[in-house]
Order: structure tokens, then sequence, then C-alpha cells
């Protein structure tokens, strides 16, 4: 799965460019940087990668969803569609905007149901934020069609779906902007960054003004102090160190996912030992990055009795449904509208239809799914032994 597994000398390479400058800013500094510069060279072939014409780079997977949010015009009292199966960070960013996250189920792909997003929009609904959760694909091309249908932008969170494709198409490039994140766990990684890519300069231009303070970037003789501004911004700028890093994994980018392909192949093989086993719904198996591997099994109660097997062997999988990062009826915090505002800011507002309440079980398809799913993640570095081990935990467990 994670680009932190090979974390070598491309990497090392890459850093002591911007070290032996001495700049670790990404703008300015002419003079000295010898035409280095990291992030701005990682954003255009990030951008290229994934088929689009703009990339900003930004601190992290969450920032590139805020800042993406800010440049599609979210804000206050609107809301914004999302699954109620994704990483905490995809709803803390629509919060962060003032907006208001309405979570929709998850079908077979484990990523949004199209026909449950068809019932949430709402007139407030201001953009539709998909997530590609686990390296797969939603069913991206039904979304859009909702979104164009109903004038709705959409969104998508690409964090965990680096080098992932859809009919050939990367993820990312299909709604008006998709977002990355480069974490510690991600299949590439800077650290920490993340990055929106879109084909809409307007929306990169607003996006590259608003997470350096405003500033526009338009050459004038005064330099960056010089520099105007349309509106108020903020400091979400990426440094050249993870811009460095960036540009050594990206190239990194194809053999990971080549090598995710080939140890999740072996994986569902073994994982195939099982009674009554399935797998989650790929859109595209041809463009899966394969960083995971999710399968279904009958009920809970096979997955509990399958997986405490596993866990006895030191194989246990990851059961979603009862994880608090990542599903909807374990965030408590959310459920109670638990800001550090004391007056309760977003949920509490006049001007808005009243305190938003989300109920525990408001997702029962999602919840009835993620209960028979049990989910490894894919590491690069699986050798023979490795296997070995897992299929012999496997055929014990299929005897339960
Ligand atoms: C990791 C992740 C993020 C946030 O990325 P960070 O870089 O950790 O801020 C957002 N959405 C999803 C689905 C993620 O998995």
């Amino acid at each position: 799965m994670p680009g932190f597994e090979r974390l070598g000398e491309e990497e090392k390479r890459q850093i002591l460019d911007v070290l032996d400058t001495g700049v670790l800013f990404r703008y300015e500094f002419g003079d000295q940087r010898n035409g280095i510069y990291k992030v701005k060279e990682f954003e255009e072939k990030f951008a290229a990668y994934t088929g689009t014409a703009y990339g900003q780079a930004v601190t992290s997977g969450t920032a590139a969803v805020k800042v993406a949010l800010k440049a599609l015009g979210v804000g206050i009292g609107d809301e914004v569609i999302t699954q109620g199966f994704t990483f905490v960070a995809t709803w803390e960013a629509i919060l962060e905007v003032g907006a208001i996250p309405v979570f929709t189920e998850i079908d077979e792909s484990l990523n949004m149901d199209p026909e449950d997003l068809a019932n949430k929009i709402s007139p407030k609904t201001k953009c539709i934020m998909p997530v590609h959760m686990l390296g797969s694909a939603a069913r991206i091309d039904e979304i859009v069609a909702i979104g164009d249908a109903a004038g709705i932008a959409v969104l998508e969170d690409c964090a965990q779906a680096a080098g992932c494709r859809v009919k050939g198409r990367h993820v990312g490039s299909i709604g008006r902007c998709g977002t990355f994140s480069f974490d510690s766990v991600k299949t590439m990684t800077t650290g920490e960054g993340g990055m929106i890519v879109t084909d809409d300069y307007e929306l990169w231009q607003s996006m590259s003004e608003y997470q350096d303070h405003g500033h526009d970037h338009r050459p004038n003789p005064g330099g960056r102090g010089g520099e105007g501004r349309r509106f108020i911004g903020f400091n979400y700028r990426m440094m050249e160190l993870q811009g460095a890093i960036g540009l050594a994994q990206l190239a990194k980018l194809d053999d990971f996912v080549a090598t995710q392909r080939r140890n999740k192949d072996r994986l569902r093989e073994i994982v195939s030992l099982l009674p009554n086993v399935s797998f989650r719904h790929l859109p595209d198996e041809a463009g899966d990055s394969a960083s995971h591997l999710a399968f279904m099994l009958a009920d809970s109660e096979q997955r509990r009795r399958v997986n405490a097997v596993l866990q006895e062997e030191g194989v246990g999988a990851v059961c979603f449904g009862e994880n608090s990062w990542h599903f909807f009826p374990q965030w408590e915090h959310l459920l109670a509208g638990a800001t550090q505002a004391a007056n309760g800011w977003p949920f509490n507002r006049e001007d808005s239809a009243g305190r938003i309440t989300y109920s525990q079980d408001q997702l029962p398809d999602s919840m009835q799914l993620l209960e028979r799913t049990l989910v490894y993640p894919v590491m690069l570095n699986m050798d023979d032994n490795r296997f070995a081990f897992i299929e012999a935990a496997i055929r014990k467990a299929a005897s339960v």
C-alpha cells in the first residue's frame, strides 16, 4: 500500500537538490534557487499524470478538500453530500468552510450509492463529494451525471486512490476537481501533503490565491510584497522538501500500483478459500489501484468468527463497520455536534434550519454491508513466506 515502503535514493537526491540551493520556500528567491521549483514541478507533473491541466499542491489532503470547497464557493448554510464510509477528514473539511455534511449510503463498491445521492439532493446542496475509498473507484460516471443534471459541482476525494483509473481516466479528472493526500500511509507520500487537480483555470487560480493568503502571483515591480489580492486567504502552502519527495514518489507510482495488483491477485486467491466469500464490486477492475482487498462474508456472525481466527493467527483484517475513524455510526463527536466553538458553530446557526441532527442508525444499508466486510491493506513488500503465513491462517478460518 504505502510509498513509505519505498523511500530511497531517488528521494534523497531530490531533497539534496533543494538543500543545495538553501531555498525551502516555493515562491521567490529567484537569484538563489538555480531555477529549482520543486513544488511547481510536482504540481505540473502530477496534473499531467492524472490527465488534468492544473495542479495545486497544499499541506495535506484535508487542506486540499478545504481549499477546493472554498474555490467552489461553498460556505455557511450550504450542504455538501458525501458518503458515510470515509475518513473523518472528508467532512471535517466541509465543516471547516461552515457547510453541513449530508451522508449517503454506500453500495457494494463500498463508495457513494448514486441512487441514495439522488434522494439526498436538496435546494441547499452546493457540492457532491464522492470518495474513492480503499484504492478503488466509486460509480463516478453516474454520480457526475446526477451532479450535471442538478447543476451541482462534483469534487472527488481521491486521498486513498492515487494511481486509480476508471475506463482509462484517472480519478480526480472526472468531476470539477479532485483532491489527493500524500500523508505517511497513502499510496504515494510526501510525509504530509496534498494536491487538487482540475481542468478549470479559474477554479485553479482561486485555489492558488486562497492557499497563499490571497496573493495573486502576478508579476509586478514590487515582487511578492507588491502582489494584489481579490479575497481573504489562508496559508496551506507546500514546502520545497515535500515537492522534492513528491517528484521522486510520483515517478514510482505506476510501479507501486503494478506491485499492488500482483500482490492483491495472490491475496484474493487465498481469501477465496473462505466459504461464502464475495468481493467488493469494482466499477472498472482494470483501473483498480489495488491498495486494499475488501471481501464480504455471509453475515456479521461469520465475519466475527473468521476474523477471530485470523486475529489469533496474527493476520486479523480490518472491519470498518467497527472502526471509529471511518464509519458514520462510530463518529460520536459528529453525532453530538461537538465543536470547539462555544456557540456551537456551524451546527447551531440562527440563519440555518436550526440544529442539524444526525442519528446513529440513519445508514442501515451501509451498516449491513460493512458488518460483513473485511479489508486487508495490500503492502508492496510481501514475499512468499508472508503469503504462505496468511494462507495457513485463512485455511484455519475457513473451517469455523
Ligand atoms: C487521508 C485522507 C484524507 C486526508 O488526508 P491528510 O493528508 O491525512 O490530511 C482525506 N480523505 C480521505 C478519504 C483520506 O483517507
